[in-house]
């Protein structure tokens, strides 16, 4: 297969750039890295995000980060100036477990790691969701009384959880014990974008702890799983994946996602890939098209308006 030549998005003429808009109808972003950094903002992303609605494009959100409530989601998107922004716009892994759940008729209670906001959207949504507070001290002498199994789940879930504790692991790890529990878990990335300076390590190692102590692999919902493209295509109904554009800052979870999906792919160069690890990434790796950042769909479509 010939090398297929990347492009960033400003550097293709008027009418390519026609072109490329033209050729997809739905956008799929990503959000920490592209729309912000977890905790410090990222310049006229919402102004850029308004651009392509007003050119007639349906604009979604997927993130791997279910670690805020949907009402902090929304202030976050009318907070960078997201014209219509409603809360269905967006898919994260919690809202993906709750789609796997119902699909799969999983009635029993479920044992949670995940985050205090995801509970609460699970619990809104129906789901008999139970965790592990531990009310004495965890010492030797007490942790196999306080993990021990309160009864049969129907599954456990895994995301990212800021306030994970050894005593919910060893909990988790119990209740797989049981085969027909079900693993389903979300929030794989390696690393946490909190600022342009600093980077902190994600949730998938405890997760890897959890599955091979246990010998079972988790059900994965989030970014890069097919699963999760499964759930988006049925979820907003996009019936023509070639006409998607993908956009994120990682190749593997953003890019390489995209693609497995049959997506238009776009890296921006605003969150966890620098250039040369694009540059270095093997032609199949790479992605479609490249931007320093979603703003640049400001000036593309001022260029491609004063040309027309
Ligand atoms: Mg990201």
């Amino acid at each position: 297969m010939g090398a297929r030549k990347l492009l960033h998005i400003l550097k293709l003429s008027a009418k390519q750039q026609r072109e490329f808009v033209n050729s997809f109808d739905v956008v799929l972003c990503d959000c920490d890295g592209v729309m912000w950094l977890i905790s410090a903002p990222l310049p006229r992303t919402g102004e850029a995000v308004n651009a392509l609605k007003a050119d007639g494009k349906q604009v979604l959100f997927v993130s791997n980060n279910s670690v805020r409530s949907d009402e902090d989601y929304r202030k976050k998107f009318v907070g960078i100036g997201v014209k219509n922004f409603r809360i269905n716009d967006i898919m994260h892994p919690v809202k993906a477990m709750l789609y796997y759940l119902k699909k799969h008729n999983i009635k029993q209670p479920v044992f949670s790691l995940c985050s205090s906001f995801g509970n609460d959207k699970l619990r809104n949504a129906g789901i008999d969701v139970r965790t592990l507070v531990a009310n004495e001290a965890v010492t030797p002498a007490t942790l196999e009384r306080i993990t021990k199994p309160e009864q049969k789940m129907g599954a456990v879930l895994y995301d990212i959880n800021l306030e994970l504790t050894y005593a919910q692991l060893v909990a988790a790890t119990r209740y797989l014990a049981d085969k027909d529990c079900q693993f389903i878990a979300g929030g794989l990335d390696r690393t946490l974008p909190m600022t342009r300076e600093i980077m902190m390590p994600g949730f998938c190692d405890f997760l890897d702890t959890i599955s091979s102590f246990t010998r079972r692999e988790p059900t994965i919902v989030s970014k890069p799983a097919l699963l999760l493209g499964e759930i988006l295509k049925d979820v907003y109904r996009l019936t023509e994946p070639s006409r998607c554009l993908f956009i994120g800052d990682s190749l593997k979870n953003d890019v390489g996602f995209g693609r497995d999906c049959g997506f238009q792919t776009l890296l921006v160069l605003s969150g966890t890939t620098c250039i040369e690890e694009m540059w270095q990434a093997s032609a199949k790796e790479r992605p479609h098209y490249y931007a320093d950042r979603i703003a640049d769909f400001i000036e593309l479509y001022a260029n491609i308006n004063k040309k027309c």
